[in-house]
């Protein structure tokens, strides 16, 4: 009877320094209930879907029970919070442990909204059922969209009220990601620990993300190349899909290079790179367009953290690391060029790609465009009355892209084959989430989600009843806005 969930836990992380976690007694809650379940994810994960769907798992995912194996804890780490530099940590989420696979790969397996921890300071450790419920369904479209990214297991309501503005029905998040190693780590051992504690947690993210770097001469330099090159290729590929994070506080930023912690992110509709979803980002500090400037900054604070190991005198330290990061800008530039060529049919490289590039994201942002559907448009040819398409610029342009298609060797087809491949006909739209989440949440109807989720999960299928999901809000002088911490 031991397991029939099929749970293979080791719990690596809690064999680091104490001062990196803390164990945790659990909050267990009044009635859990199973809502949501990701079947794909719980099969790669090795584990048993009817299992999953007894009594005994959702006590697991509702933080009533410890799975066998597990070792409950709060990560301990601190952070950049828009500049201001914080003692953070789990306030409001526990990891159970690492699930080993069946193909031997680890992943953390976390809960989040599972009450307070020693890390929570005011708040009281809950999450309600709209956030959770929309991470589920905006982690699995940037996985679907082929973005590293945590992602989601099992979503469970608690039974029980949490108290925001107004009551709110609690819920639990079950989720997985490669490690939740953060930027923040480093920036907690660095202030709070000793040399040998951050020593310990470098090696122990080499070990689990970068083994092949732990030959590397200077082992801690190879550590921080190693991200940046990891968060130049992310934070592009977040700019090609016209992902806005929201909250790109170092604690959010993860070693693996996988996208994390999904609050107020949200995709952009028309094409500005000053675009802000989130309430209270009110400087635009994580805007669209500031994305891969925040992400140096980032790895600039990880630099700051890695110096003593990279170099015992600090001068030398200071030079390696800044050479290092003068890597990223051009890293990331590189990543977003091909994409950006790939997305518009391009196979090789002609000096004025950029410019062409540049002159139709300006058009775009001129005409107030929608940043994907622009893509689509021009992907199968077919140009509706919309501002843009209508004017001389943008023909202008067109012609010019054309002429450029056609200097390369590849064929028509074979250019819009690449840009089917790169050009995604659903995301999620804000109003269709929205849409889902209050069917949802107010009306207990899931079917709204479950049809939203599955065409999510094909983003590249061009089909009829996809680009159903490719309509546009209906105008509205009110801006979309999210909020973190619900
Ligand atoms: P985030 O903005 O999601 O990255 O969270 C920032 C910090 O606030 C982390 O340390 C979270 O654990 C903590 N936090 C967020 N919501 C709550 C809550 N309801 N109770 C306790 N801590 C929370
Ligand atoms: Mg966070
Ligand atoms: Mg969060």
């Amino acid at each position: 009877m031991e397991n029939t969930i099929g749970w293979n836990f080791d719990n690596s992380y809690a064999r680091l320094p104490s001062i990196f976690f803390t164990s945790l007694t659990l909050n267990p809650v009044l009635s859990p209930k199973l809502i949501m379940l990701n079947e794909p994810v719980a099969k790669s994960l090795g584990l048993n879907i009817n299992a999953l769907q007894s009594e005994e798992a959702t006590a697991i995912f509702a933080g009533n029970n410890s799975p066998a194996g597990g070792t409950p804890i709060a990560q301990a780490y601190a952070g950049h919070q828009f500049g201001h530099f914080n003692m953070l940590g789990d306030g409001r989420a526990l990891l159970l442990g690492e699930q080993i696979t069946p193909n031997h790969e680890r992943f953390d397996i976390a809960l989040k909204g599972s009450g307070r921890t020693p890390y929570s300071r005011g708040g009281d450790g809950r999450a309600s059922l709209g956030p959770m419920l929309r991470e589920y369904i905006i982690s699995e479209a940037m996985h679907a969209l082929n973005i590293p990214t945590s992602r989601s297991l099992a979503v469970v309501t608690t039974g029980e009220t949490i108290i925001r503005e107004t009551e709110l029905p609690g819920a639990i998040l079950t989720r997985i990601a490669s490690s939740h190693l953060r930027v923040g780590t480093f920036q907690y051992a660095a202030n709070w620990g000793t040399e040998e504690e951050l020593k310990a947690l470098a090696d122990y993210a080499l070990e689990r993300h970068f083994p092949n770097a732990n030959e590397a001469q200077n082992r801690y330099l190879s550590l921080l190349q190693e991200v940046i090159k990891k968060q130049a290729s992310l934070i592009a590929k977040w700019q090609l899909i016209g992902f806005i994070h929201g909250v790109m506080n170092t604690d959010n930023m993860t070693i693996s290079g996988e996208t994390i912690d999904y609050g107020p992110c949200a995709f952009m509709d028309a094409y500005d790179p000053a675009t802000v979803f989130s309430s209270i980002d009110r400087q635009g500090r994580y805007a669209y367009g500031n994305q891969p400037n925040i992400g140096g900054w980032n790895l600039t604070r990880l630099a700051e953290s890695l110096l003593p190991l990279i170099h015992e005198d600090q001068e030398d330290a200071i030079n390696i690391a800044q050479e290092a990061l003068q890597q990223y800008p051009q890293l990331y530039y590189a990543n977003w060029l091909a994409g950006m060529r790939a997305k518009l049919g391009m196979f090789n490289d002609e000096e004025q790609d950029t410019e062409l590039i540049e002159e139709l994201l300006k058009l775009m942002q001129q005409y107030q465009a929608d940043y994907t559907n622009t893509f689509i448009a021009l992907t199968f040819d077919k140009f509706d009355e919309s501002t843009l398409f209508s004017t001389k610029e943008f023909k202008e342009w067109h012609k010019k892209w054309l002429a450029r298609l056609e200097r390369q060797q590849e064929t028509k087809d074979m250019s819009q084959q690449l840009m089917r491949d790169q050009n995604p006909a659903v995301i999620p739209r804000n109003h269709r989430v929205e849409e889902a989440l209050e069917a949802a949440v107010e009306h207990g109807d899931y079917s709204v989600m479950e049809r939203l989720l599955n065409a999510l999960a094909h983003p590249f299928a061009h089909t009829k009843k996809q680009l159903d999901y490719a309509t546009l809000p209906t105008p509205s002088n009110q801006p979309y806005r999210t909020f973190c911490g619900t």
